[in-house]
């Protein structure tokens, strides 16, 4: 997609602050700092639209963006910050619960994962509650480029296993850093969008 237009639309706490203009969305879902920001950044060419984050775990908000007048990104509030008491954790699933059980304008949820690392338990349990709601998603590990090419494979062999990812299910290896993946990633929603 040629994104002409990007624009922030809004921090909701809560459903009566989602847009009501019924188009569709893209909801990116994954651990604070993982790289979230960065991805919203460079599926629409824009340095800082997306606030990247210095402060992981803050913000309890889902930030809206609108691209093209087509469509959203939202942003789910980052999880699995140590320093969040058990009452925002709380508040926090309940928010992100909702959203995924209620909301008809939800078209894919992007479970973004650091390919890095083995995923986390709260990676895990994300994954198996998006399998749960019968989401449509992707999983999408992002910061490639901190890996050596020819160790690619096998990490992505590890972020399959852990997560249990079956053959056919999407899953695209990112880098905010450099773009890859953005195309696969766009072909991918675009697709989302029209179904
Ligand atoms: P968020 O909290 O999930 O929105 O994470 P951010 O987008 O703020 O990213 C957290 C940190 O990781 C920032 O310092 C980013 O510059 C860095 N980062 C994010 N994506 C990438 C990537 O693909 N490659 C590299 N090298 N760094 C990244």
């Amino acid at each position: 997609m040629k994104v002409t237009k990007a624009e922030f639309i809004i921090s909701a706490v809560g459903p009566n602050q989602y847009p009501e203009d019924a188009l569709p969305e893209i909801a990116l879902a994954g651990r604070s700092n993982v790289g979230k920001s960065s991805l919203i950044n460079r599926m629409i060419s824009r340095k800082n639209l997306a606030r990247t984050s210095s402060t992981p775990g803050k913000t309890q908000h889902m930030n809206y963006y609108r691209i093209n007048d087509t469509m959203y990104y939202v942003d789910f509030p980052g999880y699995g910050y140590a320093k969040v008491s058990k009452v925002q954790r709380a508040a926090w699933g309940k928010m992100v619960e909702k959203y995924l059980a209620e909301r008809e304008t939800l078209k894919l949820v992007l479970l973004v994962v650091d390919l890095r690392h083995p995923p986390t338990a709260d990676d895990r349990m994300m994954h198996e509650w998006l399998k749960h709601y019968d989401i449509p998603m992707c999983v999408v590990a992002t910061k490639a480029d901190k890996i050596p090419k020819t160790r690619l494979p096998r990490h992505i062999k590890i972020v399959k296993e852990t997560l249990g990812i079956l053959p056919g299910e999407s899953f695209i290896p990112f880098s905010s850093e450099l773009g890859l993946g953005r195309d696969e990633l766009w072909s991918l929603i675009e697709s989302r969008i029209a179904s």
